[in-house]
């Protein structure tokens, strides 16, 4: 945005764009502060088995209050830490309060895959495996209840490197998603070269079921391909029973969304996993 106002133009006074870089200026050093004052939290949203309604997994979504800020949604901050690199404090922050407690539902006897959402840049440093690998040998985690979830951005770069980095991964057990797929810039070649178990239909696509016939006819080439190629499909962002029952018409395995529950506190999700006949089951069922 500062470059389209072109050369010279910033010893002008520009009111606006001043406030704007104030605010991000201090909302970026409110976020460096929040992770040490216990203003960050991991909060976990069910995944569900279309065909039994049963918890089968949960991915882990960062939340952040602030004193001053109140809520701020990670759609904000994200990009910022993003920006700023800080999202490799925060991500690395996140992925520990993940495995830590995907490792407390394996010591009750109930192990879940966690998906962690992974920034390019985290995914670019160096040591980035060794550190996952570490983290999962500290807390007694096996790999295959780690899942890692990856946007099409990140598998465009330096296309060397990042296979490297996804065989050792693979080589590790640890599971990859592409996350908001179809979004991106798909090329569908790397779905045939890479390791990736899992993809992630956009919300987007989800939101117009049953009735956009778009949407409809992108889902179902989704699903259809990930049941050719074997790799499973999670839709994203399902509200309604009817956008659960297309899904399910459709071969779609399992689904994220309000419906059945949106991300809650670590302690909460503990007390819904542990419940014999969930909220998911029910209304499978129903
Ligand atoms: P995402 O990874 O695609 O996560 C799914 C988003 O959809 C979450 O938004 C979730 O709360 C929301 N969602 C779930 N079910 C529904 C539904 O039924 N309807 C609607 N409308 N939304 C639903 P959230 O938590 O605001 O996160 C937004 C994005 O921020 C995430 O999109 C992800 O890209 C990023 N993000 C969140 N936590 C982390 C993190 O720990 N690390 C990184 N790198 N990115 C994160
Ligand atoms: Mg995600
Ligand atoms: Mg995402
Ligand atoms: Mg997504």
């Amino acid at each position: 945005r500062v470059k389209e106002r072109g050369r010279g133009s910033y010893g002008f006074y520009q009111p606006q764009m001043n406030a704007h870089l104030l605010s991000r200026m201090k909302m970026e050093h409110a976020m460096r502060q929040a992770l040490n004052h216990g203003h960050m939290a991991v909060h976990y949203q069910p995944q569900v088995d279309m065909a039994t309604g049963c918890i089968v997994g949960a991915e882990a979504l960062v939340r952040w209050t602030d004193p001053e800020f109140g809520v701020v949604s990670p759609g904000t901050f994200v990009p910022l830490a993003e920006e700023s690199g800080y999202i490799v404090t925060l991500g690395a922050w996140v992925m520990e309060q993940a495995v830590k407690e995907a490792a407390h539902w394996m010591g009750c006897g109930t192990p879940l895959v966690v998906s962690v959402n992974v920034s390019a840049l985290e995914f670019r440093q160096a040591g980035f495996v060794e550190r996952i690998s570490a983290l999962l040998a500290q807390y007694g985690l096996p790999a295959r209840w780690l899942e890692l979830e990856l946007t099409e951005t990140v598998l465009l770069q330096d296309a060397q490197e990042m296979q490297q980095v996804l065989d050792a991964l693979a080589r590790l057990g640890v599971g990859l998603s592409i996350d908001d797929f179809g979004t991106g810039y798909s090329s569908l070649a790397y779905l045939k070269k890479l390791t990736i178990h899992r993809l992630k239909i956009d919300k987007s696509f989800v939101g117009g079921l049953p009735g956009d016939g778009g949407d409809c006819a992108i889902v179902q080439a989704i699903v259809s391909m990930g049941r050719a190629l074997r790799i499973g499909v999670v839709a994203e962002g399902v509200e309604t029973q009817a956008q659960r029952q297309a899904l399910q018409g459709m071969g779609c395995d399992c689904y994220q969304g309000f419906l059945c529950a949106p991300a809650m506190p670590a302690a909460d999700f503990r007390v819904r996993m542990a419940e014999p006949a969930t909220g998911a089951k029910r209304i499978a069922k129903r």
